[in-house]
């Protein structure tokens, strides 16, 4: 299939000056392993700074703006956060529809001023433990890509993370088999919704509880392209085997 495998640290609301070195040696592991593309999305008082180390590791942001300028105190643009230094941009995080009540159509907007702003994109979706319980999950997470799923989409910008909500900082992951039905489930609701030339090459990445002890064998599953990683990354020392794992 010819994706190459993409593995990306959220830091989340972590990360000080104190913590460059991580970003740095994060940088250098990322040389060592030049056929996996590596970043970190980091908090955004840091993107300058740590644009500045990374190395080989792209430097990301969590969130974007839908607006380009404007009244929106507190807020950042997307532009704004290219010019910092980040070339990527999560959007649609669990923590972000759920703390920031951000809609499915708020994401797929944030995703098309992301691309207009010249990043590319990291775009999050996944089930509650509810919807694992009752069985619904592939249905409801497919429907959830497509009604987020933001206009023109390709995978020379885009990238689809699942990461089930139960799963996050939990230290629980799905079975390989559910991981691996879900991921199908989503390429064959990409390939509906933009044909299956252009999602056979989207990479769709696992995120929730990946560490160096279970990144071989989610990485492994034919339609995981690689990782979203929390605390793993947080640490080159931690980061650094989930890394070695994607090939
Ligand atoms: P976790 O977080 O690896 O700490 O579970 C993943 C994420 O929320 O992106």
């Amino acid at each position: 299939m010819g994706r190459r495998k993409l593995v990306v640290g959220n830091w989340k609301m972590n990360g000080l000056r104190a913590q460059l070195g991580e970003v740095e040696a994060i940088g250098g592991v990322a040389a060592e392993h030049a056929g996996v593309e590596v970043g970190l999305c980091l908090p955004a008082t840091l993107i300058t700074a740590a644009s500045a180390v990374s190395g080989a590791a792209f430097v990301g942001a969590q969130d974007c703006h839908m607006k380009d300028s404007g009244a929106h105190t507190g807020c950042l643009s997307a532009t704004m956060l290219a010019e910092a230094g980040a070339s990527w941009t999560i959007v649609g995080h669990s923590e972000r529809r759920q703390d920031q009540g951000e809609s499915d159509a708020d994401v797929a907007a944030k995703a098309l001023a992301a691309k207009a702003a010249g990043l590319k994109v990291i775009l999050c979706v996944g089930e509650s433990l509810d919807v694992r319980d009752a069985g619904d999950a592939e249905a409801i997470v497919s429907a959830q890509l497509l009604a987020s799923l933001p206009e023109g989409a390709a995978a020379d910008w885009l990238a689809i993370a699942y990461e089930p909500i139960w799963a996050i900082g939990t230290g629980r992951i799905p079975t390989m088999e559910a991981v691996e039905d879900m991921h199908k489930a989503l390429r064959s609701a990409l390939a509906g919704r933009i044909g299956e030339g252009k999602a056979g090459a989207m990479r769709i990445l696992y995120g929730g509880s990946m560490n160096g002890d279970n990144a071989a064998e989610l990485m492994a599953i034919e339609d995981v392209d690689g990782g979203l990683v929390g605390g793993a990354s947080l640490t080159a020392a931690k980061f650094a085997p989930v890394i070695a794992a994607a090939r």
